[in-house]
């Protein structure tokens, strides 16, 4: 070979080392790439599998700064009528919750950080213009907010922040971003909307009072929490007296308006801790959480009198006097009631006693 061919050849071989160690760098950037996908697919279905609204905002809150390797995320959330924070504030929450979980009541105050296109913003971390989004903040450099987007309105924002200041810029494109934020909109409207269903399935309609299925839920959980912390346990059940005249005297329209005021009167009667029911037709229940036997007995005096004080209004010119009914029972230490059965079935005889010994007044189960 003469040299002119020799260093050419030599000059290929060069050229495809080069282009081998390209093809190697990119065959190694769409592994990277495929394994990404992989990990963003398996957490899209966990939170596409996930109907329950605090088990998503786990998944919003606790794995997903891990899973993608941010410093911190948050979720704000349009809440005009406290629905989340109701629900949020009905069971335990993480203490790191509070400041990654946020409400606002007004939409302005979520619009501020989008255009009109509502696309997510992807900037270097701004104290002044971040800092109510990033309550834990000291170690931010670069900022990525989703528009949380629903049939065309806005639900809220989820909120990445890391400390790299490359890890989110302005021109890197966002078209994954748009991904994830389409799914967990989608996923939090769908979680909200079963959580109504489940509400809508424990209320009574007619009175807007929890409805036996909660009660025969609650009371397990009360009777548990009451035998654990060793403390006292009552249950009332009331039940209104010689109801069925006002359905044949007034019509059963006159009736209802009594059970929904009776309704209201007990619920402005407990506090929150306690639990009341509509059990069935024209009984209540209610259970009192830390509550001896005699102060249950005297609540349940005090809501006696309340209702025999009240006028109930049946039409805009007719009022109705009533009296009801209260049979009580008390699970405590050492009490022969052992479980929630025979907590309902002592209340229960109770107010068959406090019927048959002549109305308007309370008994307590033996
Ligand atoms: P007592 O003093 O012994 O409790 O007599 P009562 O008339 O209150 O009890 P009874 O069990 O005989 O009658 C209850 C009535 O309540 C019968 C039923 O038609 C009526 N009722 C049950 N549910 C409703 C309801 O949702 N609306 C109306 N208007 N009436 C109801
Ligand atoms: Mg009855
Ligand atoms: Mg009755």
């Amino acid at each position: 070979m003469d040299n002119h061919l020799r260093s050419q050849s030599l000059l290929m071989s060069q050229d495809v080392r080069k282009l081998q160690a390209q093809l190697d760098g990119l065959i190694q950037i769409a592994k990277n790439n495929e394994a990404k996908q992989a990990n963003f697919q398996k957490y899209e279905l966990s939170l596409l599998n996930c109907s329950d609204l605090f088990e998503l905002f786990t998944i919003i809150l606790e794995q997903h700064k891990e899973k993608f390797q941010l410093t911190e995320v948050t979720l704000l959330l349009h809440d005009p009528e406290y629905e989340f924070r109701r629900l949020v504030e009905s069971r335990t929450t993480p203490p790191p919750w509070r400041k990654r979980l946020l409400f606002k009541e007004n939409l302005q105050s979520i619009n501020q950080y989008f255009t009109i296109q509502r696309k997510p913003r992807l900037s270097e971390f701004s104290l002044h213009q971040h800092q109510h989004l990033f309550l834990d903040n000291d170690t931010l450099r670069s900022v990525a907010l989703l528009p949380l987007v629903r049939q065309n309105r806005l639900i809220g924002s989820l909120n990445l922040g890391s400390r790299k200041p490359d890890r989110f810029q302005a021109n890197i494109g966002t078209q994954f971003l748009q991904h994830l934020a389409a799914v967990v909109s989608a996923c939090i409207e769908n979680a909200r909307l079963q959580e109504q269903i489940k509400q809508v399935g424990l209320r009574d309609p007619l009175t807007g009072v929890n409805n036996r299925r909660f009660f025969d839920q609650r009371i397990e959980e009360e009777v548990n929490r009451a035998q654990r912390s060793k403390t006292p346990l009552s249950c009332l059940f009331i039940d209104l007296d010689h109801f069925k005249r006002v359905n044949d005297n007034h019509g059963h329209q006159a009736g209802d308006a009594v059970l929904k005021q009776t309704a209201h009167i007990l619920d402005d009667s407990m506090r929150t801790s306690d639990v009341l029911a509509r059990y069935g037709g024209e009984e209540f229940v209610c259970l009192l959480a830390d509550t001896t036997n005699a102060d249950a007995e005297d609540f349940a005096n005090r809501i006696r009198e309340k209702i025999a004080d009240t006028n109930f209004q049946i039409t805009p010119s007719t009022t109705l006097n009533m009296t009801l009914s209260v049979g009580l029972a008390t699970l405590e230490t050492n009490s022969a009631i052992r479980n929630s059965k025979q907590l309902i079935h002592a209340a229960d005889q109770a107010v068959y006693a406090a019927k048959i010994s002549g109305r308007n007044r309370v008994h307590k189960a033996k």
